[in-house]
């Protein structure tokens, strides 16, 4: 396997996982648009939803197809949100970042495809206020098996972690289910399967910072603000993205401490 990878040299690969981010973001917006309206995936084509004008092939490049025409549609002429360029842009990155720091291999496929995937959550938990099963449900299994065939000598290790998290987050959906959904606990899976120890400081992190804004948010508009549920996937998200390139040096750092 190293010697096949070493063919090309890594900004090969960090370019190709970038295009391949553009693509898979290409389509998570149309994921975000369709899932949560329970509209089919695969069909009618990708098409202007105020004149239904199908996109032909060059109007399907992400990012420049809506810098080119000025984020209108071609045919219409509505406005096109920045929405689809940035989700387009934000899984490019994240999956060029993922290649670029863990390298081609199994482990940094992981990393791209656990970053990545927090694109499409974070934009349906906001709107929605939904977890998509259709994207964290696949990623979970393919995640496990990268990990796995990273170390298949520690093949618990992923399982544990994953299990662990999502463990955690169940029982504290049963003590208190207004604060969170289960598409959370899902979420939690795919978190610990490519994270390991370090889903402990990812959970951290998103329920410090999910607290300082409840914390606020009460400030702002008293306890009217406790009846307004907020989406704690993209606190989940801030959580795992940080802990994936942080997470286990925050580990490293507190078990030094405990010597
Ligand atoms: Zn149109």
């Amino acid at each position: 396997m190293p010697g096949l990878l070493t063919l090309a040299p890594q900004w090969y690969w960090t370019t190709l996982a970038t295009a391949f981010g553009l693509a898979l973001g290409s389509f998570f917006t149309l994921l975000a648009w369709r899932w949560p309206r329970e509209e089919s995936l695969s069909t009618p084509r990708s098409h202007c939803t105020s004149c239904q004008h199908v996109l032909g092939p060059l109007e399907l490049v992400p990012v420049l197809s809506w810098l080119a025409l000025r984020g209108r549609c071609r045919s219409c002429d509505a406005r096109v949100s920045a929405r689809y360029p940035l989700m387009e842009l934000a899984t490019g990155a994240l999956a060029g970042t993922a290649i670029a720091t863990f390298g081609p291999t199994a482990e940094g496929a992981a990393a791209a495809l656990l970053a990545m995937a927090m694109v499409p959550v974070v934009a349906i938990d906001l709107e929605h206020k939904l977890i998509p099963d259709v994207v964290v449900l696949p990623a979970t299994a393919v995640a496990l098996a990268l990990v796995i065939a990273q170390d298949p000598g520690r093949w618990w290790q992923p399982l544990a972690a994953a299990a662990g998290a999502a463990g955690f987050l169940f029982l504290l959906w049963l003590l208190y289910p207004g604060g969170m959904g289960l598409g959370d606990v899902k979420l939690a899976l795919l978190m610990g399967a490519v994270l390991g120890v370090a889903v402990i400081p990812a959970l951290g992190i998103a329920f410090l910072t999910g607290s300082v804004l409840g914390v606020a948010l009460l400030a702002r508009h008293g306890a009217s603000a406790r009846k307004t549920a907020v989406p704690f996937g993209p606190f989940l998200a801030v959580g795992a993205i940080t802990a994936l390139w942080w997470g286990h040096a925050m580990v490293g750092w507190y078990a030094d401490r405990l010597g």
